[in-house]
């Protein structure tokens, strides 16, 4: 039998070990802390029977030698995972990686969480600065209007109208003086999607973190459609990162997950210091360990696998989603799209400086475009209608960051629960289509693109009114 004191000691030499591994990888390019993360060869042959590839431990307890194991693990002083909904060796491999790609190219050493979906990564990323505290003025969040569906109705539903947090919408996140106005001394947190699904929209990470900064609250980006081959916001001020790795990070679409990444020392002006220390790892440890939105250990090992390929994926799709942009912008029945590789792009120069494919530097715009179908009758929604229901081979879903393309009419769909209302202010018409853009050859969507657009205006009969 050996005492909690022995199990402490070795607790240390195994943090030890995991520091020099860190700092190895470090070291590394993207794509090789995206495909190595702090698996290596010891790990393999010391805990995992050699495997290569990191294996999926779908064990939801892990067993402890004696109780002086069990005393120094559950008192958290030595590294352990205890129960799958606390940690688990497979959530964090891919928990490891991912907060070593967001700190990618900066001295941040950060940390990450794996969740069961991007909403339950924002539901845990966001709770524990709406904590009640009576010495500060009641809580408000100040957010971009523009943001995904779910995000928006959570905020809006859950937060205002189910809890009374009042939530302030920045309308235009691109209009800085919009965030100064809005944040106060009750503000617990900024919140802004970089770039916005589906108007693209982007805004001035630095700028933005400097205004919370100066109120001593944090920045939180969720930056699924950008992901980290293009933009990595904590290099650019952020606190916390958000993703929905049910989408560009897990592209082959068999799972749903969300991730939260965030660097040491947050400002924050509630909570333990814990908690501003090392965020996700204090989340995991304690309010996560309550509340259970773990992510299933064979989703995390399906995620970390998509994740090795994600900036060549990345590279890909936005090399195509660009062709497909600018084919969409000369299109007769188009009137405008969105996308930031394009100099229609309201903000195309602040784009080009912040979403750059890591390691080669060239601006780079992601999958992500929208657009709107022109309309005999202006308000009228029936070309758009024409269009959508001629798609062949694009797949109609509410799905994006997938490797097959797929359009999405929001109105209808991910943004038809917000209301008319909601909709004007998160700037989404009822001609709006968004395109996720896939790693299909461009020439065959451009195919299947212009043959839903026939469906619109047949060219022969077109030249004959
Ligand atoms: C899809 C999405 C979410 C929600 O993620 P789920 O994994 O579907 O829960 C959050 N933010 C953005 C930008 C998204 O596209």
């Amino acid at each position: 039998m050996k005492s909690a004191e022995y199990w402490i000691a070795r607790g240390k030499e195994m943090s030890a070990k995991r520091e020099e591994r860190l700092k190895n990888a470090m070291s590394w390019k993207f794509d090789t802390v995206a495909t190595h993360g702090l698996y290596d060869l010891e790990q393999a042959l010391g805990s995992h029977s050699g495997s290569i590839m990191e294996p999926v431990y779908l064990s939801p307890a892990q067993a402890y030698a004696d109780s002086g194991h069990m005393e120094a693990a559950l008192s958290y002083q030595m590294p352990t995972w205890c129960y799958s909904r606390i940690a688990n060796p497979s959530s964090f491999f891919l928990e490891e990686t991912i907060a070593l790609l967001e700190g990618y190219g900066t001295d941040h050493v950060c940390s990450g969480l794996a969740t069961s979906s991007g909403m339950s990564a924002i539901r845990t990323a966001t709770d524990p600065f709406l904590v009640r505290d009576d010495s500060l003025p009641p809580a408000n969040i100040v957010t971009s209007a523009q943001v995904y569906g779910g995000t928006f109705q959570q905020f809006r539903v859950r937060r205002f109208e189910e809890q009374g947090i009042e939530v302030r919408w920045v309308r235009n996140p691109a209009i800085f003086e919009e965030w100064a106005e809005l944040i106060d001394e009750g503000t617990r947190f900024v919140y802004g999607e970089f770039p916005s699904n589906p108007s693209l929209s982007i805004f001035d990470i630095r700028m933005v973190a400097s205004l919370a900064h100066d109120k001593g609250i944090p920045l939180i980006v969720d930056s699924t459609c950008a992901s980290p081959a293009l933009t990595r916001p904590i290099a650019h001020g952020a606190d916390i990162v958000i993703h929905s790795a049910s989408k560009v990070i897990g592209a082959s679409g068999y799972a749903i997950a969300g991730l939260i990444v965030s660097k040491m020392n947050i400002p924050s002006k509630v909570g333990p210091d814990e908690m501003r220390a090392d965020f996700a790892t204090w989340a995991k440890l304690w309010p996560f360990r309550d509340n259970g939105p773990n992510i299933s250990p064979m989703t995390a090992i399906l995620i970390l696998n998509d994740l090795r390929s994600l900036r060549m994926r990345m590279a890909q799709m936005s090399s195509t989603a660009d062709t497909v942009a600018r084919w969409l912008e000369e299109h007769d029945l188009v009137d405008r799209v969105n996308y930031p590789g394009l100099k229609s792009f309201p903000n195309h120069e602040l784009a080009r400086e912040t979403m750059q494919l890591v390691d080669s530097g060239e601006p780079t715009f992601g999958f992500m475009l929208s657009f709107e179908v022109k309309e005999t009758v202006p308000g009228d929604t029936a070309n758009t209608r024409k269009f959508y229901d001629g798609l062949n081979m694009i797949w109609r879903a509410t799905d994006l960051g997938r490797v097959k393309t797929v359009a999405t009419w929001n109105a209808i769909s991910t943004h038809q629960q917000q209301g008319e209302e909601g909709r004007s202010l998160a700037s989404i018409k009822p001609n709006t289509i968004r395109l996720s853009v896939g790693i299909e050859h461009p020439d065959d969507i451009i195919a299947d693109l212009a043959h839903a657009f026939s469906a619109v205006a047949p060219k022969a009969s077109l030249s004959f009114v």
